[in-house]
């Protein structure tokens, strides 16, 4: 084989493909492992969006190539949901993109704005595809901590004033992954300023939005007056509607933004399948989608004041997040986010992410993951409450 590209070798190894090797040793030892590992919803997809699917499949036009940015009617869809949800309107037609999963476009958008040598501004600990893609495409990430003392926002007016005059993009992602944090509006605005003033693209992936507790509802970024003319948001059916597998998200805002990211598209995949695009329309547009969404976050809040209750009896320091399906917890003294993870693995036979895995601040924290039955869940409590002294 030739060589392989030297920007392969500027990603670390994919976290998960780690977690997955280390929990397969475990369970070829015959240990029932229990995950709270990765975020990958255990409930099923409503089954509107499946019947939609059964019917969408019988159409022999969806078999040919799907339009490349999407049907029209799935972008409108996502456009009258935005309106409905946030009350902001889009364009369709120069302010939409379908997206194979946010992943894809979120990756993609990547290439469209960086250059070798061109900044972005990725929050640390975070998802990792803004970093792994700013480096596949010759790019340096500037890391910007997210703290407990800040909330885990990133201090915008930390960023040194040559670092922000070279950036491009600044991703933020609230509800977070991995630390469940939410943002302020107050906060938005801050960013969206600070995005004219440097004319950097503010790129807010707003996975979990749906997916919040309390009483508390997420904003968009789009609720910043102007923040049309800096900001395009990532919105996915993935989290809410239990989609992972169906590979189906969409993007809106501002209309150069998705117009280069429509460049990359265009030259790289085909579109999504037009049937799955048609079963999203279901989800975005019927009646029963809300219902759905309110039980499965009643799903999730009781399962994370269960994990909450269970992890302090255990002696430690867990907050119920108001957003996301994630608990940041520390790790208790003396033990790295590593140690403590593998600690947990082979004694307790329970997966969590270790928090470092996300960047270097998320080091002293492990992730845990609510994608399991309230009796899973119990167990792995349980377990690692009679085999691990905190
Ligand atoms: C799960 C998740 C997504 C959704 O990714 P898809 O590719 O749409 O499945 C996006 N961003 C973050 C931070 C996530 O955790």
């Amino acid at each position: 084989m030739p060589k392989r590209a030297e920007r392969i070798a500027t990603v670390p190894p994919y976290l998960f493909a780690e977690i997955d090797k280390k929990k397969r040793e475990v369970i070829a030892r015959g240990v029932d492992v229990i995950s709270l590992g990765i975020g990958d919803p255990d409930l099923p997809t409503p089954q509107f969006v499946i019947d939609a699917m059964h019917r969408a499949i019988e159409k022999p036009a969806h078999h040919q190539y799907p339009d490349y940015d999407g049907s029209f009617a799935f972008r409108q869809a996502a456009c009258d949901f935005y309106q409905r949800r946030f009350g902001h309107s889009f364009d369709p037609k120069t302010e939409a993109l379908a997206l194979i999963g946010s992943k894809e476009g979120l990756a993609h958008i990547i290439w469209a704005y960086i250059d070798a040598g061109d900044i972005a501004l990725v929050p640390d600990p975070a998802y990792p595809v803004y970093k792994t893609h700013t480096l596949l495409a010759g790019g340096t990430p500037y890391m910007v901590p997210l703290t407990a003392e800040n909330s885990f926002l990133p201090d915008l007016k930390a960023i040194p004033e040559d670092v922000a005059r070279k950036a491009k993009l600044l991703f933020l992602n609230y509800p977070n992954n991995p630390t469940g944090a939410v943002a302020t509006l107050e906060f938005y605005q801050e960013a969206v300023a600070f995005c004219r003033k440097y004319d950097i693209l503010l790129v807010s992936d707003n996975a979990y939005s749906e997916m919040t507790y309390d009483g508390y509802v997420a904003p968009s970024i789009f609720d910043v007056d102007g923040a049309k003319e800096v900001a395009v948001e990532f919105w996915s059916l993935s989290k809410p509607f239990n989609m992972t597998g169906w590979r189906i998200a969409f993007v809106v805002g501002n209309a150069d933004a998705i117009g280069a990211l429509g460049i990359i598209k265009t030259n790289t995949d085909s579109g999504q399948f037009t049937a799955v695009q048609e079963a999203a329309i279901a989800a975005l547009t019927d009646p029963a989608a809300d219902s759905f969404i309110a039980e499965m976050n009643a799903t999730y809040l009781r399962r994370r004041d269960l994990a909450v209750a269970g992890l302090r009896a255990i002696g430690l320091k867990a907050e119920p997040m108001k957003g996301s399906f994630y608990l940041w917890v520390p790790v208790p003294a003396g033990h790295t986010s590593a140690s403590f993870a593998t600690l947990l693995l082979e004694e307790a036979g329970v997966v969590v992410t270790p928090g470092g895995a996300y960047g270097p601040h998320g080091e002293g924290y492990v992730r845990i993951a609510l994608c399991l039955k309230e009796e899973r869940l119990q167990e792995a409590l349980e377990r690692i409450k009679q085999h691990v002294k905190v």
